[in-house]
């Protein structure tokens, strides 16, 4: 699965649309002490669905939202679209067609997220699937958070083999596993 672009809008201190081509390769982001950068990377994992608020930085979901300058007040809602490629059609079955997919997530204060692939209408799990199924997502072992190699370090047995079944990708039938035994 390719990444081609990242769209953000009212996500962290990206309170303007931004628009971020990601080329084939090795990708830089370069950039003052506070510029966003790591922002940048809580967006990618935002979009592929993190449920966890302190992966990002906040105490709470909402905190994601841009919360407003001196300058400028604060929003309502946060989005953010990743395009991919649709190659290995990994999404569900009926959006096998695509070439490519655009997945959105979107938060609105006081009425939690919601998730869109190509325009529709579907659920985290679908969205946290597809990526885990790439290998990648939202607690992909390659997005390495500060702080995240003394974690691992100091990590339970049990924490420590679910960052290795992550980073040998079977981690998606594990939580396909569990939602079956939910049934
Ligand atoms: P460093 O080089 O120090 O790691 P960075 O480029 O990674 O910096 P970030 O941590 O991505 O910078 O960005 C921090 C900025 O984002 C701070 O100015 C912070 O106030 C701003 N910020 C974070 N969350 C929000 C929010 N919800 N609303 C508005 N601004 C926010
Ligand atoms: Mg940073």
């Amino acid at each position: 699965m390719k990444f081609t672009q990242l769209r953000l809008a009212g996500f962290k201190s990206f309170v303007d649309p931004t628009d971020l081509r990601i080329d084939p390769g090795l990708t830089g982001v370069i950039g003052p002490n506070g510029c966003g950068k790591s922002n940048l990377l809580e967006a990618l994992r935002w979009v592929m669905g993190a449920t966890s608020a302190k992966s990002l930085r906040g105490d709470g979901m909402e905190d994601v939202i841009f919360s407003g300058t001196d300058a400028r007040p604060s929003r309502n809602h946060a989005e953010v679209v990743l395009t991919v490629d649709n190659e290995d059609k990994l999404a569900p079955a009926r959006f096998n067609d695509a070439d490519s997919l655009e997945i959105t997530r979107r938060i609105t204060r006081g009425a939690g997220s919601a998730y869109k692939i190509n325009g529709e209408e579907v659920r985290a799990k679908d969205v946290q699937l597809l990526f885990m199924d790439a290998g990648t997502g939202a607690n992909s072992p390659a997005l390495v958070r500060q702080g995240q190699i003394s974690e691992l370090i100091a990590a339970k047995p049990q924490n420590r083999r679910r960052i290795l079944e992550e980073a040998a990708g079977v981690s998606g039938l594990r939580a396909r596993r569990h939602e079956a035994e939910l049934r």
